[in-house]
């Protein structure tokens, strides 16, 4: 997994194009939204993306099992820690 996505602009915008053609994965897009939550320059810069974002959040994140959501917010605390 490439957690680059969480504190990398440059990642998140890429993954921010890949999304648009569905080419990037589930993960990558979790990453990139959580990048979007945190980083307001993103944020603004991604618009165009609100709508899918809005759609991974109602779709995926709510059928997300608590365990692997529980597996996301290890993995970030881990990087934020390090
Ligand atoms: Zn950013």
């Amino acid at each position: 997994m490439n957690i680059g996505i969480l504190f990398n602009c440059g990642e998140a915008a890429h993954i921010c194009d890949k999304s648009q053609y569905q080419e990037s994965s589930f993960f990558e897009r979790i990453l990139m939204k959580l990048h979007q939550m945190m980083c307001r320059v993103c944020r603004e810069h991604s618009s165009e993306n609100t709508k899918l974002t809005e759609i991974i959040e109602k779709a995926d994140l709510k059928t997300m099992p608590e365990d692997k959501k529980e597996n996301i917010r290890k993995i970030i605390q881990q990087e934020i820690s390090k």
